[in-house]
């Protein structure tokens, strides 16, 4: 398969192109078509599998061809568990929608709240975002996660053996519930079927 088999618009695929990806990889070819037709996903990917443009390009298109339900609201959000990965998710959004006007942020702990607070506070479409800061940062009234039109749930396994199940049921209920979900996961322990149970609506299962 190829890439402009896909039906990824011209300025995303223009992106991938740069990247010198000729094919997409096995998660990307079976995810893509359906994130795009607006399903939510339950994925078996391992890193390395090319999971993060699997549920990038599709986000990335699926926000640009439909309008903001309010301007500057935050339009998707990607959870991850570690403060490495969110970076390199955010690193990838940007770099797959270059040529794209949306815009994107990434918080996690361990660093000053300050600039991700004035970031956010400036209008983002996409947030990347580590469960802990992700809260303390909604406490304080400073995220309003009400118009999140689509969640992923990168690396879910690797959050719940984190210890972040709480956080992440949490964070949930702050979503509304009518969303687009994707859970991406290497492993599947009774504790993330029953996470994906109560998240995902007749999904559809893809499994690399
Ligand atoms: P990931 O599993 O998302 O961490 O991606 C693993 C690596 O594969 C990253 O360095 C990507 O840049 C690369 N990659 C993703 N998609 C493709 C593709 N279709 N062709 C070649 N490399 C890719």
């Amino acid at each position: 398969m190829n890439f402009d088999e896909l039906n990824l618009a011209p300025a995303i695929l223009r992106a991938v192109q740069e990247q010198g990806y000729t094919q997409p990889t096995p998660i990307q070819a079976q995810a893509i078509p359906v994130v795009l037709d607006g399903h939510d996903l339950l994925a078996g990917a391992q890193t390395g599998t090319g999971k993060t443009a699997g549920f990038t390009l599709p986000m990335l298109q699926l926000l640009s061809t439909r309008p903001a339900a309010r301007p500057g609201a935050i339009r998707a959000l990607v959870l991850t568990p570690t403060r490495e990965l969110a970076a390199q998710v955010e690193e990838s959004i940007r770099l797959y929608g270059k040529y794209l006007e949306l815009t994107s942020t990434v918080i996690f702990g361990g660093v000053g709240m300050n600039p991700q607070i004035n970031r956010i506070a400036r209008g983002v479409d996409i947030l990347v975002a580590t469960p802990g800061r992700l809260l303390d940062l909604e406490g304080q009234n400073h995220i309003d996660l009400s118009h999140v039109e689509i969640l992923v749930l990168d690396e879910a396994d690797r959050m719940l053996d984190m210890g972040f199940i709480h956080d992440v049921k949490k964070v949930l209920a702050l979503l509304p519930k009518n969303k687009q979900s994707l859970l991406f996961s290497a492993t599947f322990s009774d504790e993330i079927r029953e996470l994906a149970g109560n998240l995902l609506k007749t999904p559809k299962s893809v499994q690399v």
